[in-house]
């Protein structure tokens, strides 16, 4: 990799993929819809390399005006319940409305395990071959904050080359839910019925953040089991905290490998989607979003100066241990770092 460029200033020439003579070339290639230079455009903002950032930035700031127009849906679910397959028999519900989608994935594990919920395409192998549907595995970024931040990019580029529906897939674990909630218009979680308590091991946050929980696999001998699943988490949610809002979150039943189910459910999205368009929600939940997204780029970037700052790496690395073993506060070790920032000016 190249050594890091510490000029950011819009004077430094762009780094154009190979074969990119401009970049107004690779705009107009990504507006038209064109695949590879789709793809192109993701990679340049997924990279990590700093001499990449000028351009991507340039890129996004060109792409703006074409973005905000599809439906940002995220969906996440515990592995195994189904959430391959039912995006597969989502996606083509949708094609067969004339809708383009694009899936995207927050994973991440991926750094760790090697691979990542979507690099398997053959999972979706179906919709992955339709030409109105592209399929993106999660970029392996090592943070959840990294992660999220190339995906909300790639989704504004993605946004840009015409897809109507976004799907933002994610892995029920740790905090990748409510990253992935923060940067999507509705969200849907999957289920499954469980023997026994159906709410055991369900995180209570689910409930939410979900603006519709589905049982998947209702089909076969599961399907009385997935009715009552249905009616207690109905019930679950009548006692769970949430914003006020025109929305009360529903809860489904599917089966994502029989195709039941999907069509409704697409259209309690819709539903969703009218009250809360009508009340406002939808748009001040957008706008909200985007200036989280500014600061949480502001607190990205701060921290990783401040660790790149040679002083502050030094004395990290004393105190740690001291931190580690208790013998001094987190607190303490923090104002004893910060006492050595600089303004963050970007040397
Ligand atoms: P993911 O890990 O959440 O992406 O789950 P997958 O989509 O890979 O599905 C896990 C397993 O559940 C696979 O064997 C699927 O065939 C099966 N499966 C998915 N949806 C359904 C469904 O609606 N009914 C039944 N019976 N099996 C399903």
């Amino acid at each position: 990799m190249d050594a890091p460029s510490q000029k950011t200033g819009s004077d430094a020439p762009l780094v154009l993929p190979p074969g990119i003579s401009s970049l107004q070339q690779l705009v107009d290639g990504v507006c038209s819809g064109h695949r590879a230079m789709l793809g192109q455009a993701i990679t340049l903002v997924e990279s990590s390399a700093p001499r990449h950032r000028d351009t991507a930035d340039a890129l996004l700031q060109s792409l703006m005006p074409r973005t905000g127009n599809s439906m940002r849906i995220g969906i996440s679910g515990v592995p195994g319940v189904g959430k391959s397959t039912f995006i597969e028999a989502f996606g083509l519900h949708l094609t067969t409305l004339g809708l383009r989608v694009a899936v995207l994935a927050v994973d991440p594990s991926s750094t760790v395990s090697g691979g990542s919920i979507l690099g398997d395409k053959t999972r979706m192998n179906q919709l992955a071959l339709h030409d109105h549907a592209f399929i993106r595995p999660s970029p392996s970024a090592g943070t959840l904050g990294g992660v999220a931040r190339k995906t909300r990019e790639t989704m504004l580029v993605c946004e840009a080359a015409g897809f109507d529906v976004i799907v933002v897939e994610t892995v029920g674990v740790g905090q990748s839910e409510t990253t992935v909630a923060q940067m999507v218009d509705m969200y849907l979680v999957l289920m499954l019925a469980g023997a026994g308590d159906e709410l055991q091991g369900i995180k209570k946050g689910i409930l939410e953040i979900a603006d519709l929980l589905a049982i998947n696999k209702a089909d076969g001998d599961n399907r009385i089991a997935a009715q009552r699943a249905r009616r207690e988490f109905e019930h679950a949610l009548h006692y769970t905290h949430r914003p006020e809002g025109p929305w009360m979150p529903r809860v489904m039943t599917c089966s994502a490998t029989q195709n039941e189910g999907i069509q409704e459910i697409w259209q309690a999205m819709g539903e969703f989607r009218a009250a809360v368009t009508g009340s406002g929600h939808w748009q001040s939940r957008r706008q909200q979003q985007q200036v989280d997204w500014m600061w949480a780029t502001v607190r990205d970037e701060l921290e990783r100066r401040f660790v790149a700052q040679e002083d502050t790496r030094a004395e990290l690395e004393r105190l740690l241990p001291a931190v580690r073993n208790g013998t001094l506060s987190a607190g303490a070790a923090a104002r004893r770092l910060l006492r050595l920032s600089r303004t963050p000016d970007g040397s």
